[in-house]
């Protein structure tokens, strides 16, 4: 679909099952009854959507799928980015919401660089922690492969140079800014794109479940490295958002993940876009 001048193309990587009544953190009881109140029941589906954006003169990349690293239904980012008429020396950039495995996966294929030509970005305090031997050392061992999987992705852009990190804040590319959204990571980032007065807010891992989370946005998930400041993220991110009448693009809503947010009280109602608009 289009945004003022640049053409965005949602990209899956596939879907996984997930059980939300253990995931997330709120007594079995009420998911159960959150599911059920939008005709759905445990588990639940989980796209996993990534965004390439091309404003005419750049090609940017937000997020890559899992790549091998997760299972049989997933990891099909760079088939389908095939699909979408692109090659991958043709990225410019690539911005990381964040860097969990789902994320940063589509970066290597058979341990190498996937996209040669392109420069990686994620907020700063992202890569200092899954960087770090000391964090790594403390992690429970379920937790530890994730660190591994950050060296032996993003570790080979900044090997070669192809890395740049920022604070969350500012503009790091033309039409292109950054708004912190920590809590479901460290260094979790919202990029707002903007084209002719249209914005796109890439909102990444902000939600997880969109099935719960929109009607109770302060329900946090064992995904969340901070569940309080997760929810309190999405909160913001919400509100600043729906005030814009933002189109929104999420990492793990329903493929492909893109839509408006509407304000319900303390909730949100998610409005998808209409596939045929982008038809036409
Ligand atoms: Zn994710």
């Amino acid at each position: 679909m289009m945004l003022g001048d640049f053409e965005v193309t949602a990209i899956s990587d596939g879907a996984a099952s997930l059980d939300a009544v253990k995931l997330l953190n709120e007594p079995a009881v009420e998911t159960e009854a959150a599911l059920k109140d939008v005709f759905l029941s445990n588990p639940v589906d989980s796209s996993i959507n990534a965004f390439l954006i091309n404003t005419g003169t750049k090609l940017i990349l937000v997020d890559t799928g899992g790549g091998a690293f997760l299972g049989p239904t997933l990891g099909k980012f760079q088939s389908n980015f095939a699909v979408a008429g692109y090659k991958p020396e043709q990225v410019d950039e690539i911005l990381l919401t964040h860097m969990h495995r789902d994320h940063v996966g589509g970066l290597v294929i058979n341990g190498k660089v996937s996209f040669p030509n392109a420069t990686v970005h994620a907020d700063k305090w992202e890569s200092d922690f899954w960087l770090s031997k000391e964090n790594l050392e403390k992690a429970a061992p379920d937790i530890k492969p994730r660190f591994q999987g950050v060296v032996d992705t993003v570790g080979l852009y900044i090997a070669s140079g192809h890395y740049m990190p920022f604070e969350a804040g500012s503009e790091i590319l033309p039409n292109v800014r950054t708004v912190a959204s920590h809590g479901h990571t460290v260094g979790h980032t919202t990029y707002v794109i903007e084209s002719q007065g249209q914005q796109l807010w890439l909102v990444g891992d902000v939600i997880n479940f969109g099935a719960v989370q929109f009607d109770h946005p302060l329900v946090s998930s064992s995904f969340d490295k901070d569940g309080e400041e997760a929810s309190a993220s999405r909160v913001e991110i919400f509100s600043d958002a729906a005030k814009e009448r933002a189109l929104i693009g999420a990492a793990h809503l329903p493929f492909p993940g893109l839509g408006h947010l509407r304000a319900t009280g303390n909730a949100w109602q998610w409005l998808p876009v209409d596939p045929s608009s982008a038809m036409r």
